[in-house]
């Protein structure tokens, strides 16, 4: 069993948590196809294969520690609703995810968030609460519903429940990929590499999970070169979904990807537009750039120390289709390329 105590000591994310997020995903999340990539293989001369988290419910992993969190509250803190102020996968996941368990999920945003984004979020059930100009009001607002309302606060990467259920991945590649030696995760808050690097550790001891980042804005590279939670500028990207610090009062998971992420790979914007089109183009596969990254790494051809089986997680699929087809039709610098 392996264990890792987080940085104040206010507990462990355990085995034990990933499997009974396990139980609690069971006909609420997908379990999501591993599909052999012939071409990535021939071209690393490795085998390789795609976890396909794209296929998910909501398009993105996250649905898995949005259910998997709810899962594990108290009846009646269910009851009186939960609340997170993401704009992205996350906030679709945990609306999604509420929605399915009966409970109601507020979804705190800025003023600043474009309208399709808040349509999206309605439609999936949200009550989306408009506070602000900016994440940090944002923010604010959930800490009020938190403290003023009952609320519980669920957020996207740094939560017990939430690690464990992003877990779940790890196990179901140890089984469907016996033998793997190689795990590229893509990196952000680190919810998804350190509950997969968890369960790897146990399920398929002996298997690298190596993180994955876009180079502009990696704030868990920089805080694992600190030692300690560091911001980092935000800058527009490809891989938005990665956007983001790992939070000043990291609990779980900087410690864990300390532990169970073997290396970190920074990848360029035109090394994640290469990959989008080679997904689309020879696998058939719209990823948002966020899922392409470990794609990116794997073609670089800067991975040291590459296994003979490797799995890469593509994460998600949640990218504005107009943007995505000018990405796969010219690449990152081509007209209007860039995603908001
Ligand atoms: C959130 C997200 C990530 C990064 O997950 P973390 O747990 O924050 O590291 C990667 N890919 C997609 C598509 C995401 O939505």
């Amino acid at each position: 069993m392996v264990a890792v105590m987080s940085a104040t000591g206010s507990g462990l994310v355990t085995m034990r948590d990933v499997f009974a997020a396990r139980h609690r995903l069971r006909g609420r999340a997908r379990r999501t196809p591993l599909e052999v990539s012939p071409r990535l293989s021939a071209h690393t001369g490795r085998a390789v294969s795609l976890k396909l988290e794209c296929e998910q419910a909501t398009g993105s992993f996250k649905l898995r520690g949005a259910v998997s969190a709810l899962a594990a509250l108290s009846d009646d803190a269910r009851r009186r609703g939960v609340v997170a102020a993401s704009t992205g996968n996350h906030g679709r996941a945990l609306a999604h995810a509420a929605r399915e368990a009966g409970a109601q999920a507020v979804v705190c945003i800025s003023e600043l968030v474009p309208q399709n984004k808040v349509d999206a979020l309605r439609e999936l059930g949200a009550d989306v609460r408009i506070a602000g100009a900016s994440q940090d009001d944002a923010q604010l607002e959930v800490d009020r519903l938190v403290a003023e309302q009952g609320l519980s606060e669920i957020p996207p990467f740094d939560h017990r429940g939430v690690i464990a259920g992003q877990g779940t991945i790890g196990l179901e590649i140890a089984e469907d990929e016996p033998g793997v030696d190689t795990v590229l995760v893509p990196l952000s808050g680190g919810g998804l590499a350190a509950g997969i690097g968890l369960a790897v550790a146990t399920a398929a001891p002996g298997a690298r999970v190596i993180g994955v980042s876009m180079e502009r804005g990696a704030a868990m590279a920089a805080s694992l070169r600190a030692g300690r939670p560091v911001d980092v500028i935000e800058q527009r990207s490809l891989a938005d979904s990665l956007g983001g610090g790992i939070g000043n009062d990291n609990r779980f998971t900087l410690s864990m990807v300390q532990a169970f992420v073997a290396d970190v790979v920074l990848v360029s914007e035109a090394e994640i537009a290469a990959a989008m089109r080679y997904a689309y183009r020879e696998e058939r596969r719209v990823l948002e750039g966020a899922a392409a990254v470990g794609i990116a790494a794997l073609m670089s051809g800067r991975m040291s120390e590459l296994g003979d089986r490797v799995v890469v997680v593509a994460s998600g699929r949640n990218v504005d289709m107009d943007a995505f087809t000018r990405v796969v039709a010219h690449g990152w610098d081509g007209p209007g390329a860039h995603i908001e």
